[in-house]
């Protein structure tokens, strides 16, 4: 019972069908998936919380969009495809955190299905030798070259990955811009799209902020933890996502995709608020 699924019950048996009797007229909505880990490793947590995605699941995820007809989109064309019709076969693919299991187990099934991604690095992790962050390998700059090198882009998902509202205005600025330069220099590349480390500070004063720093250190995109599908209203900085894991079978996937699983970002915003957060 301890792992009793009730976002997985209410999304699939109630909120689904609301959706479901809106879709015709609901469709400014974007899905922006957020994976962590590829890999088979076992968690022991509730599963709303696990961040792995064995191979097997990711690799019957990409078959649901390509069977489907899904177009996955980069993070910069995503305001612009608001304006484009059958707006529910759009998608983003992002993964956190800059690990070494990107390469080797997500890499070849995205390649598999001709799918581009955001691979979002903490540069303070990322080295010529392999480090590791939270006991899991990150990539080293020469892998994330080679990727770069065949379409993966990258985005800034700060230097140590810190909680970013603990730190002064000077400090949040080291961490969202020292981060972007390291990747231009490594790769070549522009650095336009940011992503948020934990839970996002719901504080209207931090927002504001991190918006200003993103905006002058030359971000044009960022995306958050907050549970839901991008809407063409929210803010193109602080965009939701829906987080995916093993335990996301094609069920709840499409339902996630359709739209079912954003109701979860209330009680999400509530206990946050509630934990003082
Ligand atoms: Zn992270």
């Amino acid at each position: 019972m301890i792992n009793f699924r009730l976002d997985r019950f209410l999304t699939l048996h109630f909120f689904n069908r609301i959706v479901k009797k809106q879709s015709s007229v609901d469709n400014d909505r974007i899905p922006i998936l957020m994976y962590h880990s590829i890999s088979d490793e076992k968690e022991t947590s509730h599963p709303y919380y696990h961040v792995n995605t064995s191979q097997a699941v990711f690799d019957a995820h990409m078959r649901y969009l390509h069977e489907n007809n899904y177009a996955v989109i980069s993070l910069a064309d995503l305001k612009s495809s608001f304006n484009t019709k059958n707006l529910f076969q759009h998608v983003v693919i992002t993964f956190d955190d800059g690990l070494y299991d990107f390469l080797t187990n997500a890499f070849p099934i995205l390649k598999k299905y001709n799918f581009g991604a955001t691979v979002f690095l903490p540069t303070g992790f990322i080295h010529n030798a392999r480090l590791s962050f939270n006991g899991r390998k990150c990539l080293t700059w020469n892998e994330v070259r080679k990727l770069s090198s065949e379409g993966i882009n990258f985005g800034s998902h700060t230097v140590t990955h810190p909680q970013l509202s603990n730190l002064s205005t000077k400090g949040i600025e080291n961490e969202i811009k020292l981060s972007k330069y390291r990747i231009e220099d490594e790769t070549g590349i522009t650095v336009k799209s940011f992503s948020c480390p934990y839970a996002f500070p719901e504080n209207k004063e931090f927002g504001i902020t991190l918006r200003t720093l993103l905006e002058e250190c030359g971000y044009t995109s960022g995306v958050t933890t907050r549970i839901g599908t991008a809407r063409k209203a929210d803010d193109v900085f602080f965009q939701s996502r829906l987080p995916a894991n093993s335990a996301d079978d094609i069920l709840l996937f499409r339902a996630k995709l359709e739209g079912a699983y954003d109701w979860l970002s209330q009680p999400q915003r509530f206990i946050k608020r509630f934990k003082g957060k």
